[in-house]
């Protein structure tokens, strides 16, 4: 795949709203060991709100659609996620402007300016034990490849593989940011949720570049 139009956009969308249904419990799991047990229930309630708007009508560009899904995460999810993942796709959408497809430098533009949206949104660093730990190596992986001339496929693919490995390396980690800093000492042997539900995130990119 060249180029991600709105449409693979909706479908990666759709596909994350997909998989957060699948892991609700797990994400929820997760949560219980280190947080409030909520972060499946305000994933899925936000990326369910998220494709009933898009059902009613998929935007035509780029930024609008990326827009209406931060917004939407922004407005329906209470807690620390929505807010962070709302500016993910905000950002994203500002960085792509009013286009009607992506290229993989055009994703890597945009995907970096989400990341850097979260960080200073949240302030978290790396090491945090956040979504940060997840997002931060995807984004790199994927500038990484888009550099070497890989096409969308491979650059998805790379991103989703390096947020599995850091979502894995959040468990001996200390929380340093989040209600899982409240635990101190205690927040270390867990996976950290919110770099769980972003390599869902990633992973669904792939599959929705993958042909
Ligand atoms: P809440 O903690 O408000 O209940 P969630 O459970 O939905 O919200 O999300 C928790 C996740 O949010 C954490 O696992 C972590 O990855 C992420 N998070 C929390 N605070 C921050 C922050 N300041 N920066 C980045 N990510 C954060
Ligand atoms: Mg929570
Ligand atoms: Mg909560």
């Amino acid at each position: 795949m060249a180029a991600l139009g709105t449409a693979e956009l909706s479908a990666w969308i759709h596909g994350f709203r997909d998989v957060v249904a699948e892991k609700r419990e797990w994400l929820t799991e997760l949560d219980s060991a280190i947080g409030d047990a909520d972060h499946g229930a305000n994933m899925a309630r936000g990326m369910d709100t998220v494709v009933a708007k898009l059902d009613a009508g998929v935007p035509d560009t780029v930024d609008e659609l990326l827009k209406t899904v931060g917004m939407t995460l922004v407005s329906s999810v209470g807690g620390a996620s929505g807010p962070l993942y709302g500016t993910l796709f905000l950002r994203m959408g500002m960085a792509a402007g009013p286009v009607t497809s992506l290229d993989v430098a055009a994703l890597a533009a945009s995907l970096r300016a989400g990341l850097d949206g979260i960080v200073a949104r949240g302030k978290a660093e790396a090491g945090d034990k956040t979504m940060i730990d997840a997002m931060a190596p995807a984004v790199d992986a994927f500038d990484a490849e888009a550099a070497g001339g890989a096409d969308l496929g491979a650059a998805t693919a790379a991103a989703a593989r390096a947020a599995a490995s850091g979502r894995d390396a959040t468990e001996p980690l200390v929380a340093r940011k989040g209600r899982a800093s409240y635990l101190g000492e205690r927040s270390a042997g867990h996976l950290d949720p919110g770099a769980a539900s972003t390599t869902l995130l990633f992973e669904a990119l792939a599959r929705a570049t993958a042909e």
